[in-house]
């Protein structure tokens, strides 16, 4: 009998782009690793659900990713407002989650990480190396490689097959470099993970829990990159589409 993990995962809908829905997003993914079926997740909120209106690439590949999580306030409220009831899981907190489980999978998994400024992935990598003994982390690369090395790069991951891979090119760069370069680990579970390295190796800081459990880690992310405040005016855009936008697809 198929697993449950096996279904498709349901599927509800953000300005028409898809959200999945299950309780369990870690197990789902540990299944299809089991499985050798490769899985590029998305980690979607307000701000690509923005970028996805005005980027029909971008949009086509989110329709394509095998899982879509709601990754931000902005996404929960507005399946909240069309009466679906879904749990917000912030990407880096779905990745920690895949990071720590990863030595009980039989084999154990292994791990790449590549995004960020020179050093700070393989900061990232001897930070989680320590906290976890036994997870594998195979390789790490800065995202900022010439040619040359970004051909290293794709031999290595070719070469090394690893399960896991940890894509931090921010929005839309990693959506699409994972989309172009899955083919060459077509078993693994890809995700983009936006600014995680720097959160991980101690460059960056989240917010504190208070402001996040009262959906306000956009106001520390304003407060410590005040240069962000003109990609987070997709923020008060979204509200307005949110309550403006008729999701037909829900009503069929
Ligand atoms: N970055 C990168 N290569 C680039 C551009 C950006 O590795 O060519 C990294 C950058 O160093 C940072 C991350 O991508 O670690 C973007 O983080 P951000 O929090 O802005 O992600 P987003 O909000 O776009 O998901």
């Amino acid at each position: 009998m198929p697993s449950r993990f096996h279904h498709p995962p349901d599927t509800a809908s953000v300005l028409g782009l898809p959200i999945h829905l299950m309780p369990d997003y870690a197990g789902w993914l540990f299944n299809h690793l089991q499985a050798r079926q490769g899985v590029h997740v998305v980690t979607l909120n307000a701000e690509m659900a923005m970028q996805g209106e005005q980027n029909a690439a971008l949009a086509r590949i989110i329709h394509q990713a095998e899982l879509v999580i709601p990754d931000g306030a902005g996404v929960v409220l507005y399946l909240r407002l069309r009466g679906i009831n879904a749990q917000r899981v912030p990407g880096i907190e779905l990745a920690e989650m895949l990071l720590r489980r990863s030595p009980t999978t039989s084999p154990p998994s292994t791990v790449f990480f590549y995004g960020g400024a020179p050093g700070v992935a393989a900061a990232a990598a001897q930070r989680w190396q320590e906290r976890i003994p036994g997870l594998h982390i195979v390789g790490t690369a800065n995202g900022y490689l010439s040619a040359t090395e970004q051909q290293d790069l794709q031999a290595q991951l070719k070469a090394l097959q690893p399960n896991l891979i940890l894509v931090g090119l921010g929005v839309p760069r990693q959506e699409f470099w994972i989309v172009q370069h899955r083919h060459l680990c077509p078993h693994a579970i890809w995700i983009g993970v936006g600014g995680s390295f720097d959160i991980w190796s101690g460059q960056k800081t989240r917010a504190p829990s208070w402001l996040r459990n009262n959906h306000l880690e956009w106001v520390y992310r304003l407060y410590q990159e005040p240069w962000r405040w003109r990609r987070m005016l997709a923020l008060p855009k979204f509200a307005w589409r949110a309550l403006r936008y008729s999701e037909r697809q829900l009503q069929k």
